[in-house]
């Protein structure tokens, strides 16, 4: 990364004029918060008390057997309070929001994961909280806006624009605008203007510091491939970068939707027809249409149903130090069903991706081969979109029988 945040051609920070200082008072912090040993260790302490750190390996043998080739390991961020790898950014960002002396912290989530994720952080931190949603989100993901109420976040909903993620995102920044001496923005994944995206991949580096000591300890050796999903990109950085600079071949997976061919996806680094561009106040690859007017994204996995990708991980995939891949909403589903009824772990929608791109090419590796798949998250916590990915009939009777209750 140089001084202005770039990777490459990829990152920098484009920021209206009034926030230049809030983000100047941020990379300060950052910098302190990085150069400082002790903070490391209170993180360290911070999750192994209040999330599940070190969360586990789990040696998938079933699977393995089943697939006939490569060792599949897994590092469990399902593990994690609140369920995903997102509990390792938001404590971090809520140690740093108390260390610069702020009262208030604000977020914008899509699907509601990093809301929950962000009001659990507030809850425990004493902090005052604002969750900006799009309209349309906040009536697709009750569940997530029923926590964030209870444990005392205010949920906006924002019914301008398309009412969703992007418009948030906008709103977010406005109040940052109002309130950046009480309040800190309380980003979700490796995106956005710099110093976002190191910041989050800093916090997310517990996954991979952990995960190689943990492959070296039980395999005595480091695998030969690392799977991750991308999203925004955090959860595939954090486990990536335990393995940056050894002979690991590094495999990030996006949302291929319907298919790419479809135009009803979320590929950016794999083949796509994505471009470079600034939004968000941040370059790189995005999926626009030739006015730059951002297109319409689908997954079957909302927490990767995006626009943009992580800076770094587009540097990445211009150097040719990751690979990528995608992987379709039915491939998901059935590399989903087939973990579950295998292994009895239940990888969230998203994570699913990481496991059919790895599925996908473990029968061809040889069985002295070892393959570690990032599950970022569970799946049981997302029963009703899974339940309708798998188009339960079962289940939609008892959700018909639930809403007659309430007719009555
Ligand atoms: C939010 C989320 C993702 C996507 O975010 P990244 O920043 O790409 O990691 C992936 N998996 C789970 C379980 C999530 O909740």
């Amino acid at each position: 990364m140089d001084s202005q945040g770039y990777f490459g051609r990829f990152g920098g920070r484009f920021i209206p004029e009034v926030l230049v200082a809030t983000f100047e008072e941020l990379d300060r912090a950052f910098d302190e918060l990085k150069r400082d040993p002790a903070f490391w260790q209170e993180y360290v302490d911070l999750m192994s008390t209040y999330s599940c750190r070190p969360t586990p390996i789990t040696y998938a043998e079933n699977l393995t057997r089943h697939l006939g080739g490569a060792r599949i390991y897994i590092k469990r961020e399902d593990l994690n309070h609140t369920g995903a790898h997102k509990a390792n950014n938001v404590m971090g960002q809520g140690l740093l929001v108390r260390r610069m002396g702020k009262s208030r912290v604000i977020a914008e989530t899509g699907a509601g994961q990093h809301g929950v994720a962000t009001a659990t952080m507030a809850a425990k931190f004493g902090l005052e909280c604002t969750i900006y949603m799009g309209e349309v989100d906040v009536e697709r993901q009750r569940p997530n806006v029923f926590w964030m109420e209870r444990l005392g976040a205010t949920v906006v909903p924002v019914d301008t624009g398309t009412r969703i993620l992007k418009d948030a995102i906008n709103e977010a920044f406005r109040d940052w605008v109002a309130n950046m001496d009480t309040t800190h923005y309380v980003f979700g994944t490796a995106c956005g203007p710099h110093p976002f995206p190191a910041l989050v991949s800093y916090f997310q580096s517990i996954i991979g510091v952990e995960a190689r000591e943990q492959m070296l300890k039980s395999t005595g050796r480091l695998p030969d491939r690392v799977y991750a999903c991308v999203g925004g990109g955090s959860n595939a950085m954090g486990i990536f970068q335990g393995f940056m600079q050894d002979d690991v071949e590094l495999v990030g997976v996006e949302a291929g939707g319907h298919g790419v061919e479809t135009g009803e996806h979320a590929v950016r680094l794999a083949a796509s027809d994505a471009s470079l561009g600034v939004a968000q106040g941040y370059k790189t690859f995005f999926l626009q249409d030739e006015d730059g007017q951002m297109r319409e994204t689908h997954s079957v996995a909302a927490g990767l149903d995006y626009v943009g990708v992580s800076p770094i991980l587009s540097s990445f995939k211009e150097s040719g130090r990751v690979r990528f891949e995608s992987a379709t909403d039915a491939e998901v589903v059935e590399a989903l069903a087939l973990t579950v009824r295998k292994e009895g772990v239940i990888p969230a929608l998203e994570s699913a991706h990481a496991f059919a791109g790895a599925f996908r090419e473990a029968s061809q590796m040889s069985n002295d081969e070892i393959i570690l798949i990032n599950q970022s998250g569970r799946g049981d916590k997302d029963i009703f979109t899974i339940a309708d990915a798998f188009d339960d009939p079962k289940w939609r009777d008892f959700i018909r029988r639930k809403a007659a209750q309430y007719d009555a």
